[in-house]
């Protein structure tokens, strides 16, 4: 219990927020020992040859600062990457810069745009981070909710809720939890709402890899015009499958990337040094990627076969590491007891949807992680068929 006295000296900044349910589930599911697909993380290992990296890279004395805006070989490798991956240059000294996780780009990009009273729109269901940090910065959530049942963007919507308080646009593509790939028409809709504005767009990419349906991942960096006033975020945590190492990077153009270094330096100043530079080494490897998309499918895949004949109901994935699934033929229960339930007695953890909507709105909708290992998946699926 806070007392009164506490209660006026701390004046909560965020009276609403609690632990993340990423956090709860995570805890929750070690309680119970239970299957955790709650939490989005691998449970294989990572690169044998990338951890012979850093500790190379430790080994030959890079355990001091790094330069603030990251170690300029990773800053050099992104650039050569995001130039053949999406066809736009950005600049490694003034363009593009190392973060811990995208998480902290996240919070460093609204902290360096978002003003008192700005106007932000975020489109639900949202991943957890982007509403605190606009808070904290006195901007305004906007939110508009992503059409059903493919969780597209409603680009009428937001078309009428632009005006010239909105300062920011924040997408996540593909997007976590529902899997939602953009389109090129997606990007089209956003060069036309954002022409002639002062809007800075803000697009989460983490998961630019892990995409199911299409050719390419369209990224916000390959329109030009989308570019000139884009963040682009990404996070070695999913493409490297280390989410504990949480080493993120940014890119957008000089001027932005100018003011997001201002808040960036004062927050973390710089990331983690050996690993930066085994990242630099390690993404010199052009198939990478293009393995880490196969081996995802096939997980994705893998999971969905297992669980047929269960009373799930579902659209496949088309991209992330996550699948939707409605349990509305199984429970009436809320989306968060039935989580909560399934972990306690069925030993199978999960992320209620509602929990990625401000107002908790309840779809009878389950997240399942599965980046997972085969066993896992199959124990995991075992147990749902049960359901
Ligand atoms: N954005 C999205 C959509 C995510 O799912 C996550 C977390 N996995 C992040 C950002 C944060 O990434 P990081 O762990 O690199 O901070
Ligand atoms: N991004 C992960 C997920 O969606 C969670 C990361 C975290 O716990 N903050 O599950």
């Amino acid at each position: 219990m806070i007392d009164a006295k506490f209660t006026r000296m701390i004046n909560s900044k965020l009276p609403s927020v609690d632990a993340t349910i990423f956090t709860k589930m995570t805890k929750l599911a070690n309680e119970q020992q239970a299957i955790n697909l709650a939490q989005g993380f691998p449970d294989f290992h990572c690169s044998e040859k990338l951890i012979d990296l850093v500790s190379q890279m430790m080994r030959k004395g890079n355990n001091q600062y790094a330069p603030m805006p990251g170690v300029i070989e990773l800053r050099e490798q992104m650039a050569i990457l995001i130039e053949k991956w999406y066809g736009r240059t950005y600049n490694p000294d003034t363009e593009i810069t190392i973060t811990a996780g995208a998480t902290q780009a996240i919070y460093t990009a609204i902290s360096a745009v978002v003003r008192e009273g700005d106007e932000v729109l975020v489109f639900e269901p949202a991943y957890d981070c982007y509403e605190p940090a606009i808070l904290m910065n006195g901007g305004k959530p906007v939110y508009i909710k992503l059409k059903q049942p493919d969780f597209s963007i409603p680009w009428n919507q937001v078309k009428k809720l632009v005006n010239h308080r909105t300062r920011m646009i924040i997408l996540n593509n593909p997007h976590n939890p529902s899997g939602y790939t953009f389109q090129e028409s997606d990007l089209k809709e956003l060069e036309k709402i954002t022409r002639d504005t002062d809007i800075v767009i803000l697009s989460d990419e983490v998961y630019e890899h892990i995409f199911f349906s299409g050719e390419k991942h369209w990224s916000v960096t390959s329109s030009k015009i989308l570019s000139e006033r884009s963040f682009y975020i990404t996070s070695f945590g999913k493409t490297v499958h280390t989410t504990g190492w949480k080493i993120g990077c940014i890119a957008g153009p000089a001027p932005l990337m100018k003011e997001f270094r201002k808040v960036h330096q004062f927050l973390v100043f710089s990331c983690n040094h050996p690993i930066q530079l085994a990242l630099a080494e390690f993404m010199k490897d052009e198939d990478y990627v293009l393995e880490v998309r196969q081996m995802y499918k096939i997980k994705r895949d893998f999971f969905l076969q297992h669980i047929k004949g269960s009373r799930f109901t579902f659209t496949p994935a088309s991209g992330t590491y996550f699948q939707l699934l409605g349990y509305s033929g199984i429970s009436n229960e809320k989306d968060i007891d039935f989580a909560i339930r399934l972990t306690q007695e069925k030993k199978i953890a999960s992320i209620p949807l509602s929990s990625f909507y401000h107002e908790h709105d309840d779809m009878k909708i389950l997240r399942f992680c599965f980046a997972k290992k085969d066993e896992t998946i199959e124990k995991a699926a075992e147990i749902l068929r049960k359901l």
